[in-house]
């Protein structure tokens, strides 16, 4: 058994940020400001979108960007159930209701046919998920949008690196149509704590850039450095959205070693694929279809429990015993108390979601699991699922 506790993720933070955070101290200049800037440029640069609008969470890009289109009281926007908390709760806080639909149990991503049972008149948007860094079915959901005059806002948490049919996550596509994604340390990248919206709609980012800063239409660069001038106006309230220059530094680092983090995540993944592929009790991720890149945030297959014998729990709790860590993505949002309140569905609502929810876990994935770590992952699963 392995002697040290290997944990499900751990970010990779390189020393080349240290004299980029330097050099920010050294100025003085801390919160949001030319650091800032040089990271939505590098994410532009990444992305191919025309705006790159750094917040301080990916929490804070939801709530802005469902904001930004001017979603409040009475309207619907449409999301799976097989998502993390904030994904709703940024519907939630605009005033908006969230409509919780059910998965493809393979893929764990939101099925079109569904979006489309749930539309009313009350529909304003849909905000599909891309499960664990695999690309949702954009083309279908791009048509559903168009037909029914919705917006979309990508909730790519999970997809920085991911492509759908040869283009990047988060390029532009076109008006009403925004990619959200977070540096939260077990993401693809991290900055600590933070997130990026990306977006071709200009009336939507300058929303946006009101949004995070109170609302008012200057931020401090602009308004205290050399070339800025100290009035502003408010035109509607706002929030503090914006990230700082220290954890932006980190971030600029990070996308140099983005790609190559994401390579060895998809090594990793591989040697899981096939050194698991005769353990009968274990569901894995399907194949990725040749046309979409995933960007593997977490690697997650389904324990078998009827076969397996035990819950997924006690999988896991075994696991700790081996000196492996796990984690569980997600239970479906639907079954937790407030959001089934909220939305009105119980048990037996969703049922993809909840056979998934009920059976998967996160096994460790991250860019500096060495493939003696993933061996003995690979050997501890197969000790307790004999
Ligand atoms: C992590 C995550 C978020 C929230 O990101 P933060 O940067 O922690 O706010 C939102 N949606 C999904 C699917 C996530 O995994």
């Amino acid at each position: 058994m392995r002697k040290d506790f290997l944990p499900f993720a751990k970010p990779s933070v390189s020393e080349d940020v240290l004299p980029e955070i330097a050099e920010s101290i050294k100025q003085g200049w801390l919160a949001m400001g030319p650091k800032t800037i040089e990271f939505e440029n590098v994410f532009k640069n990444y992305t191919g979108a025309t705006y790159a609008l750094s917040m301080n969470s990916a929490t804070a890009g939801l709530h802005a960007a469902v904001a930004s289109l001017g979603i409040g009281e009475g309207d619907e926007v449409i999301t799976t159930s097989m998502t993390f908390a904030a994904t709703v709760n940024a519907i939630i806080f605009t005033g908006a209701k969230p409509v919780l639909v059910d998965i493809d149990a393979k893929t764990r991503n939101i099925l079109p046919e569904n979006i489309e049972k749930a539309i009313t008149s009350k529909t304003k948007a849909i905000i599909p998920v891309h499960f664990a860094g695999l690309p949702c079915q954009m083309d279908e959901i791009e048509e559903i949008a168009k037909k029914h005059n919705l917006a979309i806002i990508e909730d790519a948490a999970h997809a920085l690196g991911a492509s759908y049919k040869g283009r990047k996550i988060g390029a532009n596509r076109g008006a009403k149509h925004l990619t959200v994604f977070s540096f939260h340390p077990t993401k693809n990248i991290t900055t600590g704590e933070g997130g990026m919206i990306c977006t071709e709609d200009e009336e939507c980012a300058e929303n946006i850039l009101m949004f995070r800063q109170n609302g008012m239409s200057k931020g401090a660069w602009n308004r205290y450095s050399a070339k800025g001038s100290a009035s502003y106006d408010i035109l509607h309230p706002g929030l503090k959205y914006t990230t700082t220059d220290l954890s932006s530094a980190i971030g600029i680092s990070q996308m140099r070693q983005l790609d190559s983090f994401n390579e060895r995540r998809k090594q990793l993944v591989a040697f899981y694929m096939k050194e698991l592929a005769d353990v009968s009790s274990l569901i894995l991720p399907p194949v990725v279809p040749n046309d979409l890149v995933h960007s593997w945030h977490i690697f997650t297959p389904l324990v078998d429990i009827e076969k397996a014998g035990i819950s997924r729990d006690e999988f896991m709790a075994k696991l700790k015993e081996r000196n492996i860590g796990t984690g569980y993505h997600y239970q479906a949002l639907h079954l937790f108390s407030c959001y089934g309140q909220l939305t009105g569905l119980s048990k037996g609502s969703l049922p993809n979601a909840e056979y998934v929810s009920e059976r998967i876990v996160s096994l460790p994935l991250f860019p500096a699991m060495t493939d003696e770590d993933a061996k003995d992952v690979v050997q501890a699963i197969k000790e307790v699922l004999k």
